[in-house]
């Protein structure tokens, strides 16, 4: 017996999985006049005269109610065990999932075979139903490819220390061994004998199967590709005075393992076949270093636990701190802007964390680096604070955004990067613990500045602009409520940061955004709300009006039971796969929408594809086009066509 070597090896495992079944079904036999009519057509094995597909007449067919399915099945497969081939019923077992909903009309209920107690690979019979009542079904089609075929029992086959030889591999530990029959391409050999063995090795799990005393390969596959490994550290919510850190992924790192790098997803999910020992706070986004550093800092992975590895377990990284802020900040602020709006959300921050000094961070323009004092003086560690990475990250926001680049207002600029982390959090308190151990904050966006009374010092002027768009979260969350007025301030916010240089431009600004029709003649929706809350900070004339317009927006109930995720996503298009619990139909349509017909909107009709008792899945899986920042409205509605809920869902880019 020959070992394989390294190369063979790598071809086997990258076949993966393979199934044996063969598209044997090229004969069609019409036998009309046989089974009293219902035979529609059937399909037989060219080799073995086994059935392989056969289709009924559903008039000719009888109904079954639900619950005798099961017993239907038996008793049909008893009485043309005979005229079909058919192996003997007690050796079929009902698949993992036996009974699929496979649309709102058909069900199919699947079988596995077994022969002398062992599994024939790749065997199953399907029985297809289609509702025709309720609870009531008939027979549409049975699918087979079980056998018929007698076993070979007598083969040898390869033992465990066999396998290893064969392999060339030491060290590797068996986890469970199957022997399987194998269904062979010659329709006059009988069932062959194999064996599964299934081990870990250079800390993966493989599973290869044998046929044979010369140990031919039947197949060979890892794993790993069905794992979703992650890299996470344990990091803050929202500071050290959390009671208890939390992990994160982290996000866009550098990954480093024997022999490769790799680059971990927006979820941080670890690139197959990469086993990674260490971890670098470098993307696209951040790079952290440690005090003067000339490289961004690298970490050590702990053991796997799980699917996860952990990094520094023990000890709260002030570096890590600083990473996953960064990340969260910016995956945030793509809600409301793309790459398209600013160069920013794709720069890499320098992030330098424990510098000496105390007391003090800093964004430097231009170079785009945020600078962060290591504890002392009675401040706390300021990479421990994300509300001062949030801040600090948002000058560097304004520094790459209006209409012109750079900081052109300083007390703009500190309201800005203060509305960053308060839009963020939720919190108007800026920089909990920013005083070793204090609860409190160093400023709050609660605040009665006003224009010009405080006017002077950068800080305190920025809370003018700052207090302006707190007040204006809270009303549009009063209007709109909770979810939708957060968005729609974010919106107002985050945009008109695209026009204004100084917090003198955000009035019109905002306001332009608020417009819904383009036409500056009639009133925006918010109009008077935002003129009150400008007015106030002396930063518009009031008027004294009321919206009228406001309930335009008041749309069909957010409906929390509609699910909406993107698949394959390409440059410009996209799948979509959609679920409910209750839904018969669903239709996807592009913008805000409280109907969607054919012909309104870029609108696609998503097809039902299975389901489970409690959930129902679509799919359309034709390409949609969808930038980031564009809304879809999911559709939901019942048999009888009426509307059962939407919701609408905003693509973002993570
Ligand atoms: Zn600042």
């Amino acid at each position: 017996m020959e070992s394989l070597d390294q190369a063979e090896k790598v071809d086997l495992l990258a076949r993966g999985r393979v199934s044996t079944r063969q598209p044997q079904i090229q004969v069609s036999t019409l036998a009309l006049a046989s089974n009293r009519g219902q035979v529609h057509r059937m399909h037989e094995d060219p080799g073995t005269s086994e059935l392989r597909w056969v289709q009924f007449d559903l008039t000719q067919m009888p109904r079954i109610p639900h619950d005798n399915l099961k017993q239907y099945v038996s008793t049909w497969w008893q009485q043309h065990r005979e005229t079909y081939k058919l192996p003997d019923f007690n050796d079929l077992y009902p698949m993992p999932v036996a009974e699929r909903h496979l649309s709102s009309e058909l069900v199919s209920l699947s079988f596995g075979q077994r022969r002398e107690g062992r599994i024939v690979k790749d065997a199953f019979v399907d029985f297809v139903f289609r509702k025709v009542g309720d609870n009531v079904l008939t027979l549409r089609e049975v699918v087979n490819q079980t056998t018929n075929r007698p076993v070979n029992s007598a083969a040898t086959l390869l033992d465990w220390t066999q396998v290893k030889q064969r392999l060339a591999i030491t060290g590797a530990s068996l986890l469970t061994t199957e022997d399987l029959w194998l269904i062979p391409d010659n329709e006059d050999e009988s069932l062959a004998k194999a064996r599964r063995f299934t081990f870990r090795y250079d800390q993966q799990r493989f599973s290869w199967t044998f046929a044979g005393d010369e140990g031919e390969v039947v197949e060979a596959y890892e794993h790993r590709l069905t794992m979703r490994d992650q890299v996470r550290a344990r990091v803050f919510e929202r500071s050290y005075l959390d009671d208890n850190p939390w992990s994160e992924p982290l996000a866009f790192a550098e990954l480093l393992g024997s022999g490769s790098t790799g680059v971990m997803s927006a979820d941080g999910l670890v690139p197959a076949g990469l086993w990674p020992s260490q971890v670098r706070l470098t993307s696209d986004r951040a790079k952290v270093y440690e005090g003067e550093a000339s490289q961004p800092k690298l970490l050590s992975l702990e053991e796997k636990q799980g699917r996860a590895w952990l990094v520094n377990p023990s000890d709260h990284d002030s570096a890590l701190n600083a990473y996953t802020s960064i990340q969260r900040i910016n995956r945030f602020t793509r809600r409301f802007l793309t790459d398209d709006d600013t160069p920013f959300l794709s720069r890499s921050v320098e992030v330098r964390v424990n510098m000496e000094g105390e007391c003090n961070a800093y964004y430097t323009t231009g170079t785009a680096r945020i600078t962060l004092y290591e504890a002392g003086g009675g401040c706390a560690n300021l990479a421990m604070i994300n509300d001062v990475i949030y801040h600090e990250w948002g000058h560097g926001l304004d520094d790459h955004t209006g209409r012109q680049p750079g900081v052109q207002d300083g007390a703009f600029s500190e309201g800005i990067a203060d509305v960053v982390a308060a839009y963020y959090t939720g919190d108007p308190e800026i920089g909990r613990g920013f005083v070793q151990d204090a609860e409190y904050g160093i400023r709050s966006l609660e605040n009665d500045r006003f224009y010009p009374a405080d006017i002077g010092q950068v800080h305190r002027e920025g809370g003018i602009i700052g207090g302006a768009f707190w007040d204006l979260r809270q009303a549009l969350m009063e209007r709109y409520g909770e979810l939708e007025g957060q968005e729609k301030a974010g919106h107002l916010f985050f945009r008109h940061l695209l026009t204004a240089d100084t917090y003198h431009d955000s009035y019109q600004a905002v306001l332009r955004l608020d417009d819904d029709d383009g036409n500056p003649a009639t009133l925006s929706p918010n109009y008077c709300l935002i003129n009150e809350i400008f007015a106030k900070r002396g930063l518009a004339d009031p008027e004294y009006c009321q919206d009228q317009a406001a309930r335009s927006y008041e749309s069909t109930a957010i409906d929390e039971d509609l699910f909406l995720a993107l698949a394959d996503t390409g440059e410009t298009h996209t799948g979509l796969v959609a679920s409910s619990a209750y839904a018969t139909d669903m239709v996807i349509c592009k913008g805000r929408r409280k109907v969607c017909l054919s012909g309104e909107a870029p609108r696609v009709h998503m097809e039902r594809v299975t389901g489970t008792a409690d959930r129902r899945f679509f799919t359309y899986s034709g390409s949609f086009s969808l930038k980031p920042l564009d809304l879809v409205t999911i559709i939901a509605k019942n048999e009888n066509d009426r509307l059962i809920g939407s919701r609408v869902v905003k693509i973002v880019s993570k």
